[in-house]
């Protein structure tokens, strides 16, 4: 059955409509508030980036991993937390970047945002849930950076009936702080991230083969003997990534059955 994905913001609504054709899927922003319409309307300027999503993501009868967890630093940022930010940090009005006492800004790479807030619905109402794991130094920063970062609204999933005008009602009243969406928990602090992984494992009680890990530094592929997928991100992430690890994720996969 046809499905959508509806994201609503205060001023417009981002919606995902996809097949099970697997027929790549286009956001669209229309003007109708709260996204109360099951009807994608005329396009409208969006504030995030219109990424045609890999045909991976698109196609729910694929397989998808149960938790997708993400490094911090040039991974979902691009700056090391620990040595490129000094406090205190000004958070902007608009919650999409933050200042420091230098001046510097900072903010996600451009399509982590979207990537935050669409990700966990991929695989239909079997939420994907999020995580993260750092070695940085810095923790209590990079959390009120977690914290005071804002990704688009939470999404809501339903039918091509349009059936959960409830569901979105109670998703509208949801915070959109970044660091709400890790459901699957934070692992900030120095050290292998063997550590980080056994405490996520612990905690989700998903398995390991079915954890995908996104990271810009190799030496942290040693978390892979432990069963899970480490997919390398060379610039950030971004929904190309996110196809490419899914597709890695998946090729393990099926070579262990
Ligand atoms: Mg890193």
């Amino acid at each position: 059955m046809p499905r959508k994905l509806s994201f609503p913001t205060s001023s417009s609504t981002l919606s995902l409509a996809s097949s099970a054709a697997g027929t790549p899927v286009t956001p669209t922003f229309s003007s109708t508030p709260s996204g109360l319409s099951s009807t994608p309307m005329s396009a409208t300027p969006s504030p995030f980036p219109r990424a045609n999503l890999p045909a991976s993501l698109c196609d729910p009868s694929l397989p998808f991993p149960r938790l997708i967890v993400f490094d911090l630093d040039y991974t979902l940022w691009p700056f090391w937390v620990d040595t490129h930010v000094t406090p205190p940090l000004k958070i902007n009005a608009t919650h999409t970047g933050a200042t420091d006492r230098t001046g510097e800004d900072f903010t996600f790479y451009d399509e982590v945002p979207e990537i935050l807030a669409v990700l966990p619905y991929l695989n239909g109402p079997n939420k994907i849930k999020l995580g993260v794991a750092s070695r940085t130094s810095a923790p209590n920063l990079a959390r009120e950076l977690l914290k005071g970062l804002h990704i688009p609204p939470t999404a809501s999933f339903q039918d091509e009936e349009g059936s959960s005008s409830g569901r979105k009602s109670s998703a509208l009243s949801k915070k959109k702080v970044a660091i709400d969406v890790f459901d699957g928990g934070l692992e900030i602090y120095p050290g292998s991230k063997i550590k980080h992984f056994e405490t996520l494992q612990k905690r989700t009680g998903i398995r390991f083969e079915d954890i995908l890990f996104f990271d810009d530094e190799s030496r942290n592929r040693e978390t892979e003997q432990l069963g899970l997928t480490m997919k390398l991100v060379i610039d950030g992430v971004t929904w190309e990534e996110i196809g490419q690890g899914v597709e890695l994720w998946r090729s393990r996969r099926s070579r262990a059955q």
